[in-house]
């Protein structure tokens, strides 16, 4: 058993909840209601730890930071005080470190989209006035609010707010369904869901209602695109503009904080199974922004377009949205599929950086191959991630916006390497970069574990100051080694300018323009339709998306049921859209391993000797 999860016990023996941990003023009244008794809980920590700890001082502890105290063992827990002395951590909060009005000008644009626009004065307001109108809605600190929103102002500011109250958001794709949310509602009770009402022809609200239903911790609903509060709805539009000022400022929640408590979560876009909650502390998120913000040359002066969703940390903060509000820099929003928008909102707001990934980036080049008359000219610096960038796209697109082209290898766990701006672009156009935390150590094994030559491929391992080394409920505990690597399933080679060269991946996830999509969750899914016997999911080629999904089917009786049925079954399922195969192949049998494993490597070549002989 780890540290945490004997503190974890030790708190359930005692019919302690983890929450009032950090919760001052609910840990207060618990108290006068009897039913902490913080005394008998100093004594089994004592006991239990051979360490003595004062609870009855001021500070209010996380469950981590209880364990921490006692003498926690947790792997990588050690690191956290030279994290600190090296200024990696610091005592700051995320709000106050991207809104800070102390250090760059409150007049100064800092956010645009649609037809809305925030100074950074009227920004910080927005986010103070709404943290406050949330507190009156009944959201408490310390609760997880599952935030689901589109790429529009709204969704910045409540999410700033939520942080400031001392609540946590936990960001979701937009494009997540039933399938995928419901384990991430299991796993951390979100007492609000934040929803577009509809977006993209789905009807957010629909579900939204329905998983209010199965999941009791949820309730309410922070909806955009309707007026006025009902059945336990309430308009985001309102709490984030209502005209009436702001009820008073919720400073207990504030007054609680500490910077290492968790400001938001992340999802991991899932190796295996449901997408899992990343939690991030105020302190490591802040490294991380901060750290990639001066890589990519962010300053003041900076515009960075958002096209990205909002609710994946490429766009969010590596460094993203909160990178360049962090710097002082401007914010524009833009929704992901019109190229034609964005490159307008080049032109008019003068955007200096933007992060694609190259599915997206492909598209632009097509775009641009048509003469649009835009004047792209303050473009500096083109960022893509989330997938390999071939380097005949990276050449020509950096000739097409005549910008420096950044590549950003990273994950939601914290890992974020770049390019260097000034990187020759030969490296530039070849290589995926390097940490840009100086306190990321990466490790290249093989699969022993045994460091391999440089040069030679291996997977990836890395601990630092930004990177996790536990998801939040410990599950999964064999991503992460003994001694707190996180083993991220690439598989990479050190470059001579040290810089990485993504050369594949180990874990069994196709990656489509981006978006993850975990093989056994989608085998799962249709090996129970009833016309299945035996199915596979690999990673087909694609012009654009760089991958889509083939599915290998072995058919029941009357034979396999046909694509159509299949994307049917799985959408019927709650599966997410981007997640259905684009093709299917119906076998006799599944070819076989020597171990008698699915040979994916036997069925990729297959789909790609199919898709060569149809030219
Ligand atoms: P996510 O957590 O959704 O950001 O996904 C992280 C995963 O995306 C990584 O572990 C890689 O497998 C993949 N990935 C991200 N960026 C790149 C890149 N530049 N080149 C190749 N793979 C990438």
């Amino acid at each position: 058993m780890t540290g945490i999860e004997e503190v974890r016990k030790i708190l359930r023996d005692l019919g302690i909840e983890e929450e009032l941990l950090h919760d001052d003023a609910r840990l207060r009244t618990d108290l006068a209601l009897d039913s902490v008794d913080l005394t008998q809980l100093q004594v089994e920590l004592a006991d239990r730890f051979a360490t003595r700890v004062d609870l009855w001082t001021e500070h209010d502890y996380t469950l981590r930071q209880l364990a921490d105290t006692v003498g926690e063992r947790l792997p990588g827990a050690g690191v956290s005080g030279e994290y600190r002395d090296r200024g990696w951590w610091r005592p700051e909060f995320l709000d106050d470190l991207v809104l800070s009005t102390r250090v760059h000008a409150g007049h100064r644009a800092a956010l645009v989209g649609g037809d809305r626009a925030f100074t950074r004065a009227e920004l910080e307001a927005a986010v103070s006035g709404c943290a406050a109108r949330l507190a009156h809605t009944g959201v408490r600190p310390g609760e997880n609010v599952l935030v689901q929103l589109p790429n529009q102002v709204q969704i910045v500011v409540l999410v700033l707010a939520l942080i400031r109250l001392g609540a946590c958001p936990v960001l979701a794709l937009p494009a997540l369904r039933e399938h995928e949310l419901r384990p991430v509602l299991t796993a951390l009770a979100p007492t609000a869901l934040a929803v577009p009402a509809r977006h993209q022809r789905f009807e957010h609200l629909r579900l939204a209602e329905k998983l209010r239903e199965r999941h009791p911790s949820v309730r309410t609903l922070l909806v955009s695109g309707i007026t006025g509060p009902a059945g336990g709805r309430v308009s985001i539009d309102d709490l984030v503009q209502a005209a009436d000022p702001a009820p008073a400022d919720p400073a207990p929640a504030h007054a609680v904080r500490c910077p290492s408590d968790t400001a938001l979560f992340l999802l991991s876009s899932g190796t295996t199974g449901a997408p899992k909650p990343i939690a991030r502390t105020h302190e490591a998120l802040g490294h991380v922004i901060r750290t990639s913000a001066a890589v990519s040359g962010l300053t003041p002066e900076s515009v960075f377009l958002a096209v990205l969703p909002v609710t994946h940390g490429f766009a969010f903060s590596s460094p993203g949205i909160l990178g360049t509000l962090a710097c002082g820099g401007k914010v524009v929003l833009a929704a992901p599929d019109d190229v034609a928008v964005a490159m307008a909102l080049i032109e008019r707001e003068r955007v200096t950086h933007c992060a694609l990934t190259p599915a997206l980036a492909r598209q632009w080049l097509m775009a641009r191959a048509t003469p649009s008359g835009r004047d792209l000219s303050s473009l500096q610096v083109l960022q893509i991630g989330g997938a390999r960038l071939d380097e005949s796209t990276a050449v020509q697109l950096a000739g097409a916006f005549d910008c420096r082209i950044q590549q950003v290898y990273g994950m939601s766990e914290g890992l974020l390497n770049f390019t260097r701006l000034d990187d020759s672009p030969d490296v530039a156009f070849t290589t995926q970069g390097r940490p840009s935390s100086p306190g990321d150590e990466t490790l290249v094994v093989d699969h022993e574990g045994r460091r391999v030559t440089d040069g030679e491929i291996g997977e990836l391992l890395v601990r630092g100051p930004g990177v996790i080394t536990a998801y939040h409920g410990d599950v999964a505990v064999a991503s992460f080694t003994a001694d707190g690597f996180y083993r991220t399933g690439d598989l990479v080679r050190r470059h001579p300018s040290g810089n990485f060269v993504v050369a594949g991946r180990l874990k069994d996830v196709i990656n489509r323009g981006g978006e993850k999509i975990p093989a056994d969750e989608l085998e799962a899914l249709v090996l129970a339709h009833p016309g299945v016997r035996a199915a596979a999911a690999v990673a087909m080629p694609h012009r654009v998306l760089g991958e889509v999904v083939c599915l290998y089917v072995v058919g029941g009786d009357e034979g396999a049921p046909p694509l159509r049925e299949i994307r049917k079954y799985l959408e019927d399922s709650g599966l997410a859209r981007f997640k259905l195969p684009e093709r299917l192949v119906e076998v006799p049998a599944l070819p076989l391993t020597a171990v008698g494993k699915t040979d994916k490597a036997r069925l990729r070549e297959d789909i790609s000797a199919r898709l060569e002989a149809e030219g």
